[in-house]
């Protein structure tokens, strides 16, 4: 592996990745899904597989010898992936399902308790259904308001309408660092100052920044924090949600049960210490292991490597793509986006153009990618999306353009 400043090398990379070796009828898989799902390197495979070879056995319950082992590095996992993040430690890290549960254990154990009539929470238009709809439903339950800050024609947040959105009556603002459908890239340490300001929290969806992004959340001075392994060269099943220690020591915990407490008696129980207190039951070890192994391997082919050459990727397809006048890309301009381009071919419905595509071997999504309202304001029912990162190559977007091209030709 070279010095961080060298250009990623994308195909030696790829031999890290047996699954990128697949063809179908001959024809090799081209693998741009990665904003739903990224692929996983061999050294994180091996990872899990050898805590099941050799040490596997539950955590923090037992005394052998496998156990201990097994808790070290379950222990060490949520070091690791602090890090990674910028946390002070472990105590700030609880280890979730994905994302998607890591909002949900905060909108439970904190917005369900705090939130009443009379207060709000601040979204945005372009925030995922993990965000909007948790949110939404607490909402619902507590009589809270929620309040969205719209986007601009050309895919941006209206930082205008956000200071005047976000008020005294604001208690959280969740908003989503990169976009998995405009590939806007929000200010949200600027969004978290106007928070502050208010006396409001903010959690921060990180589901597609943390795999691209160098982040360090005490710089981002968010509240709460979300990311999932599997977008991250990590297993599924895992995710981990960053909390500040004094707030995540101020919350309830709402899953009961082994594991989270200290003390039972008949009567009553004390919780344990952080951030146990959050994961109660047995908890996803062998994930776990293999989530530290997956951070740990982007950090050595290096973030900010990672970053340049996915975004460099989206540019160039954005570019390519809009050559053609039927062409609609989504969000901000080709040099200032995320990894991704969601796009629609004029008289092409997403799906049938996903299906042809898949014809020449190469994956996209297409659907509303969980932003329904989003959708709604773009205009459309649907987009296809295609998604990069370390182990995409230019004539991979090649082979995607030429695909959407011989897609355009069917219809036209
Ligand atoms: N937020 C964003 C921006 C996402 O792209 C995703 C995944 N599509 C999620 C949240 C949810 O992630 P998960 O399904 O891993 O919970």
């Amino acid at each position: 592996m070279g010095v961080q400043s060298e250009r990623l090398d994308a195909p030696a990379l790829r031999e890290d990745f047996p699954i990128l070796e697949r063809e179908f009828d001959g024809t090799p898989l081209v693998y741009l899904d990665n904003a739903a799902t990224s692929q996983t390197p061999e050294r994180v495979v091996e990872s899990i597989s050898d805590y099941y070879y050799r040490y596997n056995a539950n955590v923090h319950r037992g005394i052998h010898n496998l156990s201990q082992e097994a808790s070290i590095a379950y222990e060490e996992a949520h070091d690791t992936v602090a890090e990674f993040i910028g946390a002070a430690g472990r105590e700030e890290v609880v280890f979730t399902k994905n994302t998607t549960e890591a909002m949900n254990t905060v909108a439970y154990a904190w917005g369900l308790n705090e939130l009443g009539p009379g207060d709000e929470v601040v979204l945005t238009e372009m925030e995922h259904h993990a965000s909007l709809v948790t949110w939404q439903q607490i909402a619902k339950k507590t009589g809270a308001e929620c309040r969205f800050i719209p986007i601009t024609d050309d895919g941006y947040l209206d930082m205008n309408a956000a200071a005047d959105l976000i008020t005294d009556d604001t208690r959280m603002v969740s908003v989503v660092h990169a976009s998995n459908t405009l590939g806007t890239v929000n200010p949200v340490r600027e969004l978290a100052d106007i928070a502050h300001d208010h006396g409001a929290y903010i959690f921060v969806d990180g589901a597609q920044s943390a795999p691209h992004m160098e982040i360090d959340v005490a710089e981002l001075d968010c509240d709460f924090f979300a990311f999932s392994a599997h977008k991250v060269c990590g297993p599924t099943g895992i995710g981990a949600l960053y909390g500040k220690e004094e707030i995540l020591e101020a919350m309830e915990p709402y899953l009961y049960g082994g594991d989270m407490i200290l003390k039972v008696t008949f009567e009553d129980s004390q919780w344990n210490e952080l951030p146990w207190k959050f994961e109660a039951g047995t908890p996803n070890i062998a994930q776990a292991i293999g989530f530290a192994e997956a951070v740990e391997y982007v950090e050595d082919v290096g973030i900010d490597r990672i970053h340049r050459h996915s975004t460099d990727l989206a540019a160039y397809a954005y570019d390519r793509l809009t050559e053609y006048d039927d062409v609609e890309v989504y969000g901000p301009p080709a040099d200032d986006r995320g990894p991704l381009v969601a796009f629609n071919v004029d008289g092409v419905h997403a799906h049938d153009l996903s299906s042809i595509v898949n014809d020449y071997g190469v994956a996209i999504r297409a659907g509303d990618h969980c932003t329904q309202p989003l959708h709604d304001v773009l205009g459309a029912t649907a987009s296809a999306r295609a998604s990069f990162y370390l182990y995409n190559t230019e004539s991979e977007v090649d082979a995607l353009v030429e695909a959407v091209n011989e897609a355009r030709q069917l219809f036209a």
